[in-house]
């Protein structure tokens, strides 16, 4: 299995494309993520096709996005990691209605910690299939997502998303890093984490250096705290010399002057030197984390297009320069999304 015919490219739901024909990318967000079955309460354990919930999402998301695609933004970043995801053809149909390129992700998520989200049993907070397979097979499994494809489907991963919660990782979640750092190496796609917590970047990238992961091919997600955080900021630093790429998300703007430490964040990163280890993503989208399935709620409408209609809009007024937007969304995604 290899991926050698896809290197310098970029692995959508349509295809390899060219690095060049991306535009501005948001690197984290989520067309379908249903973790939850709310009236039948299940944990969502099997991805397939859905029709309702197909002509949903070709009715509510395309528009929003024809609006990313309006600003310049040509592609997006799926961080949605089996078996929440939508059925493979979804992000085909979705791509090609909108005229923005995504990137399907593989991987795995974090163990969601007992009485938050949906989790009211231990069963309940990681996908069993993560818990009962071995590292070999989690990361036999990512690679045939990359290389062969989706439900066989051929529509194939272009990333691997793995997440953590606390610093210290659970066994699960350790199992699960090893895995997808084994896939990376396999594949050349980068890795894409959640990862919240202050010190969490640190035992997650610690696991992925000792696979001998190229550091260059990991974005640690959720991270606007561990910049805003002018103690915190070198920590962040001495892993950005080493190769890693930080992404904050979340931007709620309707108190815009709060992310004025984020844009001075940027900017000192900057001032270092350090400018191509910056992206930016929303987490913005479509999910049943904490109710029915729909728009998500952490973040105001509307999906996808409120990075480009208040989200940069606010921080350029906060000081962002045009030249760290176009680094940030432009020449750094196309760095890192392409095969290596
Ligand atoms: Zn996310």
């Amino acid at each position: 299995m290899t991926t050698k015919k896809d290197r310098g490219r970029v692995i959508t739901a349509r295809g390899p494309v060219a690095p060049e024909k991306l535009g501005k990318v948001m690197m984290h967000e989520h067309l379908q993520s249903d973790c939850y079955d709310w009236k039948n309460k299940r944990l969502i354990s099997e991805e397939k096709p859905d029709e309702a919930r197909r002509q949903y999402l070709l009715k509510d998301a395309v528009p929003h996005l024809k609006v990313c695609r309006e600003h310049g933004c040509l592609a997006y970043c799926d961080v949605t990691m089996p078996p929440w995801r939508g059925w493979p053809t979804l992000y085909a149909e979705v791509s090609a209605a909108s005229g923005v390129q995504i990137i399907i992700s593989t991987g795995f998520y974090r163990e969601v910690e007992l009485n938050t989200y949906w989790a009211k049993f231990p069963e309940e907070q990681i996908w069993p299939f993560v818990r009962s397979a071995s590292v070999e097979e989690l990361a036999e499994y990512c690679t045939r997502e990359i290389v062969e494809g989706l439900h066989g489907t051929g529509i194939r991963a272009g990333a691997i998303k793995l997440g953590s919660s606390r610093p210290p990782l659970t066994p699960t979640e350790r199992k699960a890093f090893h895995a997808g750092a084994r896939a990376q190496k396999q594949t050349g796609v980068h890795i894409t984490t959640h990862c919240t917590w202050l010190g969490s970047e640190t035992s997650q990238l610690t696991i992925l250096d000792d696979e001998g992961v190229d550091l260059n091919r990991v974005v640690v997600g959720h991270t606007a705290l561990h910049l805003m955080n002018k103690d915190y900021r070198k920590t962040v630093i001495e892993w950005m010399k080493r190769g890693v790429n930080f992404l904050p998300t979340n931007l709620k703007v309707t108190k815009a002057a709060s992310w004025l430490p984020l844009v001075e964040a940027i900017d000192a990163v900057f001032q270092a030197g350090l400018g191509d280890h910056l992206l930016l993503g929303l987490d913005s989208g479509y999910c049943s984390e904490s109710g029915e399935f729909g728009p998500m709620k952490s973040l105001p409408l509307p999906p996808f297009a409120y990075m480009f209609t208040a989200v940069l809009p606010a921080l350029r007024g906060l000081g962002l320069t045009a030249q760290e937007e176009e680094q940030i969304l432009v020449i750094n995604p196309r760095r890192i999304l392409p095969v290596q």
